[in-house]
């Protein structure tokens, strides 16, 4: 309830409780007089009743005068004699109505109908009677049996003249009843009184039985005024009194009866007059009653009303207090819609130019009707189709019911004047009876050009970041919402509109899975964090974390939040975010080249460093005995022995050589590893025949083992056999003559196709030292110079094999004692193979390979190693022919016929054209059969990156230098299989 109301109930309650007080007040007040006048009303009331009792006593005195005139003279004309005939005064007795009858002659005596005679001449009824009168008396006495009776009495004429009076007795029962009054079934005290105020007569109570007369009957009941009473019997007038009964006050009355000279004398009852009183009481307490239900009706009424009036007097001013309000943001709005959402019928409030709404409602404000002359007078006919769809009624509720506003913009045409509008659509649910729905129409003519404008602004600048930033939020710090201006990213991150910063924060969750990631970015970019970083004075931050794209892959992106404040005062974040995978991509890509940079830097300074001591030795000696063979040119002895020293310095410096290249080329990452499957015990077999005559020259025995299940597996052959050099080479050259070497090959574990073999090479050698032994697989570390032991050594064997080792995905340990020997253990996992995963060349067919005849073109720019392969070639049988670069390898193959060529011979670098080139171009040769013929590079190295390197630049194989002619046979037969000719 409002307070209004409640204001209005308590004045109301108030009233009435004063109302009912003063009628309380009234009620208390009239009481006294409503008595005096109920007393006047008995007064009144008792009069009128005595009046009717004397009235109707005096009716039946003057009947029983007519009847006794009648007997009289009936009796008179009967033809009865003067003597009395006792039959017929019986019978007269019998039906005249009086009690009894008599016949007075002339000498007064008086016969009853029973034959008794008595003397009445003194009585003044004969008197009269018999002087011709008739009338009626009292006899107070009976002269038969002594009672009090009233006569009438008549003459009885014979022929003319009196012979006798006639009389009719009533006697005092009779008179009694005659008198009978009662007041509402109470008794009324009725006596007939003489002038003299002496009882005629009476209708007896039973308190006054025996109240003789009025005098005595007065002073009994202590009347208030007896003289006036008795002065009214003996005038014979009209008198009423008041005496105290036995219930209270009470009312007496004198009544005169007509045609007599007698009164009667009446007391009513006080029982009846309380009666009275009360009843007349009991009339005024309904009446009372009454109207105070009819006050209470009325009241209800009255409140009612007044409430409602209040009410309406409230919405009055609520409508009023609307009104005005309609009237103060009339000027955003030039029209106002009510709609009576039950009726359906519409309310408008206010045009503010242009056309009045009453202009198209034509009086008929239905909603349906009034919309549609809108659209059809108002509404563009570009925006009409559209505007009418939008609004009709049922739509509308139904879009609604869902969100809390509905607008639309439209042309129309506004006092002659094209304008854009827009019309805003809401329902107000708030009073459940009659819902409704508001319509504002506004103006925004100038707002939307401005709009346009500041949007084309906006779009221009949007569309330029986006153009670097394809996603891009507009973050409200201070209202803590979001809105997405721009969404075109590789990674969608849902609809960011209506959004806190915290649901944005958790919608990114599920892209950004890294947990890391996402605490960093929630961490610096919740909504407190930048608010903080914002009044820290940052204006720019920036994060890259990975996240999920619609792609499904991961992609590192890029954030940058700006951060700055509008002219309102909130403080905006606007985030940028772009994808930089590239960037990184690139950035690792120079890290890398970085690296590499560094590690070949690093290489060529251990080169350099080495070259100093290690590398010098060999080349001086090289040089030494050089210069000794050419003075012993002679003698041909000295010769050979200088020979033979230089090429055992020579064959050291190339290992040394190629072990620092190796190392450069392991540490630049260049590395790749060639698997194949090879049977393991076999290749057991060629270590032990390579080091044979090392062991026979210090006289030391080895001894190779070998306990597998699994004799075939997948690895790289080549890597393999340089670390089985190296180790067991290093166990030969650090143990004493006479020394044992134990190479043992064991299988420890198989497990999903993959069999784990474990390599021990034992010596009972010089050891290392302790603390020597931790740094032994660092480069150039060795635990004794040559100068000091007279081994030879650069200390890069053992760094070769732990990348070799760790390349090939197995580890290295080593234990060792000084003066007791060393123990190198390598545990290796390979995938098992089988016999049928072996190349199935055999040496056999290696050695069936017919290469006589055959014209092979020999490319090479060296001239001394052209030399050597010619002479190797040639020794074979080949006819050799040569280009000492790639273009004349490419002219001569594009001048010869096809089939000219059996095969060519491809070295890889030249100075003008190298040998990918040279056969990429021959490759190309516009004859097929030409363009097939078979190429085999022939490089320093046959890692299985050069290979790649060739069969990419469409060479059928790869061979090392210097040519071996058994290697070239087994690259022969793999390329050369279908040609019929080699075999
Ligand atoms: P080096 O060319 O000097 O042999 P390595 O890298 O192969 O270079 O060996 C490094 C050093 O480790 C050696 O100089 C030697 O002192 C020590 N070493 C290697 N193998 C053994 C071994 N089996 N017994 C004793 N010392 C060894």
């Amino acid at each position: 309830m409002k307070n209004s109301e409640k204001g209005l109930m308590r004045h109301l309650i108030t009233n009435i409780a004063l109302f009912f007080f003063a009628v309380f007040v009234i009620m208390v007040l009239s009481a006294r007089e409503n008595y005096a006048r109920q007393m006047q009303q008995i007064d009144e009331y008792v009069d009128v009743l005595s009046s009717r009792t004397a009235q109707h006593v005096s009716d039946v005195f003057r009947d029983k005068h007519a009847a006794i005139t009648s007997i009289a003279y009936l009796y008179g004309q009967s033809g009865h004699s003067e003597s009395v005939e006792m039959e017929y005064l019986k019978a007269l007795e019998e039906s005249s109505g009086f009690d009894r009858i008599r016949f007075v002659n002339m000498a007064g005596e008086s016969y009853t109908s029973n034959g008794k005679i008595a003397d009445v001449s003194d009585r003044d009824y004969f008197i009269k009677g018999s002087h011709g009168e008739s009338g009626y008396t009292v006899v107070m006495h009976s002269r038969f049996n002594s009672a009090r009776l009233i006569g009438f009495y008549a003459p009885v004429f014979k022929e003319g003249h009196i012979c006798g009076v006639m009389i009719g007795f009533l006697e005092e029962a009779t008179m009694s009843d005659i008198l009978k009054t009662d007041i509402y079934g109470y008794p009324a005290f009725t006596m007939m009184v003489s002038a003299e105020g002496e009882s005629l007569g009476q209708y007896q109570v039973e308190e006054l039985e025996n109240m003789s007369g009025l005098t005595e009957t007065l002073a009994y009941i202590k009347a208030d005024s007896a003289e006036k009473v008795l002065a009214a019997a003996e005038n014979h007038t009209e008198c009423v009194f008041s005496f105290e009964g036995t219930s209270g006050k009470s009312t007496g009355v004198i009544q005169p009866v007509s045609g007599t000279d007698w009164s009667l004398f009446q007391l009513f009852p006080s029982e009846a007059t309380r009666k009275m009183v009360n009843e007349v009481n009991m009339d005024e307490r309904f009446v009372m009653l009454l109207f105070c239900m009819v006050f209470i009706f009325a009241g209800g009424h009255f409140v009612y009303y007044a409430r409602k009036k209040a009410v309406l007097a409230q919405q009055n001013q609520n409508h009023g207090r609307m009104m005005s309000l309609l009237q103060s943001i009339a000027d955003d709005y030039i029209c106002l819609i009510n709609v009576d959402l039950n009726t359906e019928i519409e309310e408008q409030f206010r045009i503010h130019r242009g056309d009045s709404i009453t202009d198209w409602a034509d009086g008929n404000y239905d909603y349906t009707h009034c919309i549609g002359e809108y659209a059809r007078k108002v509404v563009s006919p570009i925006d009409r189709a559209r505007f009418q769809s939008a609004t009709k009624l049922s739509t509308l509720k139904e879009i609604l019911s869902e969100q809390k506003d509905f607008y639309i913009e439209y042309d129309a045409l506004v006092g002659g004047e094209p304008r854009r509008l827009q019309g805003k659509f809401t329902i107000d649910g708030n009073d459940r009876k009659t819902p409704r729905m508001l319509i504002g129409i506004r103006d925004i003519t100038e707002q939307t050009e401005e709009r346009i404008k500041a949007k084309t602004r906006m779009d221009l600048i949007v569309s330029a970041a986006s153009a670097v930033y394809p996603f891009i939020l507009e973050e409200n710090l201070t209202q803590n919402q979001v809105h997405t201006v721009c969404n075109q990213g590789i990674v969608h991150n849902g609809l960011m509109e209506q959004l806190t910063m915290d649901e944005m924060m958790k919608e990114l969750k599920t892209s950004i899975v890294n947990e890391e990631d996402y605490n960093r970015i929630y961490a610096k970019m919740n909504r407190e964090a930048q608010l903080r970083a914002y009044e820290r004075g940052e204006r720019v931050m920036e994060i890259r974390v990975r996240q999920r794209g619609d792609d499904g892959r991961m992609h590192w992106m890029e954030t940058k939040n700006i951060l700055m404040e509008n002219i309102t005062g909130d403080i905006f974040s606007i985030s940028m975010t772009r994808c930089v995978d590239e960037e990184i991509r690139m950035t690792a890509e120079l890290e890398q080249a970085k690296d590499e940079a560094e590690s070949a830097n690093r290489a060529k300074s251990t080169f350099l460093f080495n070259m100093s001591h290690d590398i010098r030795t060999p080349m001086n000696a090289i040089m030494g005995f050089s210069s000794m063979a050419e003075r012993y040119v002679n003698d041909p002895e000295k010769v050979s022995d200088c020979l033979t020293k230089i090429n055992v310095s020579g064959e050291h410096l190339l290992r040394l050589i190629n072990n620092v290249l190796d190392l450069a080329r392991i540490e630049s990452g260049k590395m790749e590893l060639d698997v194949q499957a090879h049977d393991i015990p076999a290749s057991l077999k060629n270590v032990e025949y390579i080091f044979q005559a090392d062991t026979q020259k210090k006289n030391q025995t080895l001894e190779v083992k070998c306990d597998i299940q699994d004799e075939i597996a997948f690895f790289d052959m080549l890597k393999m056999n340089q670390i089985e050099l190296n180790l067991i080479g290093n166990a030969i050259k650090y143990t004493p003559n006479g020394g044992k070497i134990l190479y043992f090959v064991e299988q420890i574990d198989r497990k999903d196709g993959y069999a784990v073999y474990r390599c021990l090479i034992k010596d009972n050698g010089i050891g290392m030292q302790e603390e020597f032994r931790k740094k032994i697989f660092d480069a150039f570390e060795r635990e004794n110079n040559s100068v000091v032991t007279g081994i030879e050594g650069a200390g890069l064997g053992l760094t070769i094999v732990k990348r070799l080792v760790e390349e090939m995905g197995g580890n290295i340990q080593c234990k060792s004692e000084p003066g007791k020997g060393s123990e190198f253990t390598c545990t290796f996992t390979f995938r098992i193979g089988t016999k049928a995963d072996l190349e199935d060349e055999t040496d056999e067919d290696i050695a069936h390979v017919n290469v006589a005849g055959k014209r092979v073109l020999l490319v090479e720019d060296n001239a001394l190693n052209r030399e050597i392969s010619r002479e190797i070639l040639a020794g074979k049988g080949f006819i050799v022919e040569e280009a000492n670069d790639g273009d004349v390898a490419v002219e001569k193959v594009a001048a010869s016929p096809a089939g000219y060529y059996d095969l060519i011979l491809m070295d890889i670098q030249m100075p003008k054209m190298d040998g990918y080139e040279a056969t990429r171009r021959i490759r190309n040769l516009p004859d097929k059969k030409l363009a097939g013929i078979p190429i085999i590079a022939v490089t320093a190295n046959a890692f299985a990156e050069d290979r790649r390197a060739a069969i990419k630049a469409g060479m059928d194989g790869h061979i090392s230098k210097p040519i071996n002619i058994s290697e070239l046979n087994k690259v022969i037969i793999s390329i050369l299989k279908e040609n019929e000719s080699f075999y």
